[in-house]
């Protein structure tokens, strides 16, 4: 099945509400309704809202949050919930991107229980995998995303498994400006999706985007998405520029 390319700008700590939209007034003027792309933003919590006001007349664009916290309410200062996603229009919901992982220490069991609540409010979560440079020199790549994803899955039922979105990130290439050849990320997203496959089914497993991130550029964007097996782009630094970003989507 060829799917629908999904392309995806993930903004980290950057942009206001004030940057935000001056980004998407020069962004939208230069970027009509893509019917073959699905475009998603994942602005900060502060700034979802200009953003999601912003994209009213463009229903075909995406709104996300970069993170949630592992319980749905409570005592938690600080955090943001799922819910509160929801009711602010936001669609998708990132889990354990590897600044999470990595600079923010949250496991494996963690995105499991993020993963679950997420399912539970029925928003489609996008979960990242990546390996370290360490754990790929070491040759360990392909079992570290197995497990990730292991993880990320462990509490779904098929039907929800069917509504996730996969991103594989190799942690060495995030904000380095070094991008896994097109060739290696096929290899990755092939073992990916022969673990889908394997929890369930090659026609579910089919439909389910994975997207490739890392030091994803204009310059690039074309030839990672036309790799075997890669759907879509999760693009960090470049996309924080709109006109930059308005030649990613259309790679
Ligand atoms: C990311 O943050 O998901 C990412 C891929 O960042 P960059 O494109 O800057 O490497």
């Amino acid at each position: 099945m060829h799917l629908k390319p999904v392309i995806a700008a993930n903004w980290k700590l950057n942009h206001s509400p004030t940057d935000a939209k001056a980004f998407l007034q020069r962004f939208l003027a230069q970027s009509p309704k893509l019917n073959e792309r699905t475009l998603i933003f994942f602005p900060s919590a502060i700034t979802i809202t200009t953003v999601i006001e912003g994209l009213r007349e463009r229903p075909d664009v995406w709104v996300g949050v970069q993170n949630v916290h592992s319980e749905a309410q409570g005592a938690f200062t600080g955090e943001n919930s799922v819910l509160m996603a929801r009711d602010v229009g936001a669609r998708v919901v990132l889990v354990g991107h590897s600044e999470r992982r990595h600079v923010f220490g949250e496991t494996d069991a963690i995105t499991t229980k993020k993963m679950a609540l997420i399912a539970q409010a029925r928003l489609t979560a996008m979960l990242c995998v990546g390996e370290t440079l360490e754990e790929r020199e070491a040759g360990r790549t392909a079992s570290v995303v197995e497990r990730q994803l292991t993880a990320g899955l462990a509490e779904l039922d098929d039907a929800q498994v069917a509504s996730v979105m996969l991103a594989y990130e190799p942690v060495w290439a995030i904000g380095t400006g070094r991008t896994a050849t097109p060739e290696d990320a096929s290899e990755i997203h092939g073992v990916l999706r022969r673990a889908l496959v394997s929890r369930v089914g090659e026609k579910v497993a089919a439909g389910i985007p994975i997207l490739y991130g890392g030091s994803v550029n204009r310059g690039n964007a074309s030839l990672l998405l036309a790799a075997a097996d890669v759907d879509g782009l999760l693009v960090g630094g470049a996309s924080l520029d709109a006109d930059s970003w308005a030649s990613i989507v259309r790679a």
